[in-house]
């Protein structure tokens, strides 16, 4: 990149400014535009529709000789994560895809990915777009949620819990695997596999957490990074104890430090991190009982301090460990960083 624009600052500068002036002039058919997993559109006096699109591209999101069966699942998968992130349900999807050339192998796999998904979640392909050129696979997903149940990043309360779904951390150790930053096991390696190339989008989670989180988002980007979008857009802070982070038993086999990095700024690990009043932690429990899936709570929401949002990671005894510390955790991807 020719400039030191970071990928928020980028969209702030170019999209976003433009797309407010127009939407204060507008239509209050719009209920939410740029800034949160989806979009908002109220549909009628009773469902509104949640709007998302994601790019994979080739050499940036995976390897050039990736899986296409993987890769046809994931594409899908983390669309229906943001759909998820905001308690919608899908309701079907368009694929924008350019190819470097006919491959019909290729294409059968992905197709059969992309398929399995989409059948998993009631969530048919209706359009899209076929052209030749670089790998690049642009899926936009659509959604439905009750008027006024839509889970947004901006309603996070001082004294909510924080609380995130699933394990944190694995996808971004099978990328350091891949990269030979480090060696794995081949069995270590296969258990977690999938947390990389198959995620798994947490749409009945999402459902449930209606009327009951505060705000919600999907992890992409890494824990810490986009729990921050959550404070900068409720204007609250945050503390998280960093050794409640849920880790798989393969991540724990690695050093303090690693774990600690992977699981609180990984990314690619599409759980659902979300805000909830302590009065509701029974149903959380119950929730997670019924989904058979992990459901942590890893911190609190506090009361903003200054103009900027703050996340205090606390150690074990609930003591703040020092920023010197922990400042390697404080780094969180940005595309364009
Ligand atoms: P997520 O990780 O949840 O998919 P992103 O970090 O990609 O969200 O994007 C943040 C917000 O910016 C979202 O609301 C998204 O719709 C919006 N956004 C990203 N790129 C653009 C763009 N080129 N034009 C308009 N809005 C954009
Ligand atoms: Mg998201």
């Amino acid at each position: 990149m020719q400039s030191e624009l970071g990928e928020f600052e980028l969209i702030q500068r170019f999209f976003k400014t433009g797309a407010d002036a127009m939407l204060s002039l507008n239509d209050r058919s719009i209920s939410l535009g740029i800034g949160d997993d989806c979009a908002l559109l109220k549909l009628n006096p009773e469902e509104t529709m949640a709007i998302t699109s994601d790019m994979l591209v080739e050499d940036r999101h995976f390897f050039a000789n990736a899986n296409p069966e993987w890769l046809g699942h994931k594409a899908l998968a983390v669309n229906l994560s943001d759909l998820a992130a905001m308690g919608a349900k899908p309701i079907g999807f368009t694929l924008a895809i350019s190819l470097p050339r006919v491959d019909l192998a290729w294409l059968e796999a992905f197709s059969k990915g992309l398929f399995a998904l989409a059948h998993e979640y009631s969530c048919p392909l209706i359009g899209g777009d076929t052209t030749a050129g670089p790998l690049n696979i642009c899926i936009t997903a659509f959604g439905s949620i009750p008027q006024g149940k839509a889970i947004k990043r901006s309603e996070a309360f001082p004294g909510n819990d924080i609380w995130v779904s699933g394990l944190v951390g694995d996808a971004r150790l099978v990328l350091a695997a891949l990269r030979h930053e480090l060696t794995l096991p081949p069995k270590d390696l296969q258990a977690i596999d999938a947390r990389m190339h198959q995620p798994t989008p947490r749409i009945q989670l999402g459902m449930e957490l209606r009327g009951i989180a505060t705000a919600a988002l999907d992890i992409s980007d890494g824990l810490l990074g986009d729990l921050k979008h959550i404070l900068t857009q409720s204007r609250v802070d945050a503390e998280i104890f960093l050794d409640r982070l849920p880790k798989s038993v393969t991540l724990q086999q690695q050093s303090e430090s690693i774990q600690n990095e992977f699981a609180a700024c990984g990314g690619d690990d599409y759980e659902i991190c979300f805000t909830a009043p302590p009065d509701q932690q029974n149903i959380i429990h119950d929730i997670s009982k019924k989904l058979n899936l992990a459901i942590t709570q890893i911190g609190r929401i506090k009361t903003m301090e200054s103009s900027k949002p703050k996340i205090e990671l606390l150690d074990q005894n609930g003591r703040v460990l020092s920023e010197s510390k922990v400042a390697y955790l404080f780094k969180s991807f940005d595309h364009f960083a």
